[in-house]
């Protein structure tokens, strides 16, 4: 099976779009009607809003995957990210994501703590079990807060 692309769940998201752009025009039409068909479009007021917002959510689905496609050489091995500085200290709300630690005035305009780590690895992080990674400094600080058993080396 083929790698699925962004543009598929851009794709996607131009359908919605114009879904809800045909809804709107029928609501549109039924509203210009007499009294009695006018009051059958009482739900496509909802149902246009449903599908702009299935719209909005396939285009930020097509950003994480450009994001991750476009994940440097060396990139760190984890699958979520941290601030580079403080760690595993990051707060995500309405699709921009913060750090919490005092002082810290970094924010990045995506879910950051839902997206790959796209940051350069600098560590090794062997597992209790013999696992190798590949680490950043921010993922550094967050294993050597958790790891037991383990050891984390700079590369
Ligand atoms: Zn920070
Ligand atoms: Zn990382």
């Amino acid at each position: 099976m083929a790698t699925p692309t962004p543009a598929q769940a851009r794709e996607l998201a131009a359908r919605a779009d114009q879904l809800a752009a045909a809804i709107e025009v029928l609501r549109g039409e039924l509203r210009a009607g007499e009294d009695a068909l006018h009051r059958t479009g009482y739900r496509l007021d909802d149902a246009a809003s449903w599908v702009r917002q299935v719209a909005k959510d396939l285009q930020a689905t097509a950003s994480d995957m450009a994001r991750l496609a476009a994940l440097p050489a060396g990139a760190c091995a984890v699958p979520w990210g941290v601030c580079p500085e403080h760690g595993n200290t990051l707060f995500s709300s309405g699709g921009v994501t913060a750090c919490k630690s005092a002082g810290c005035r970094r924010a990045w305009g995506y879910n950051r703590d839902n997206t790959p780590c796209a940051e350069p690895a600098t560590h090794r992080l062997t597992d209790a079990d013999g696992v190798e990674a590949l680490i950043c400094d921010g993922h550094a600080i967050d294993a050597r807060n958790r790891l037991i058993g383990g050891r984390i080396e700079p590369l």
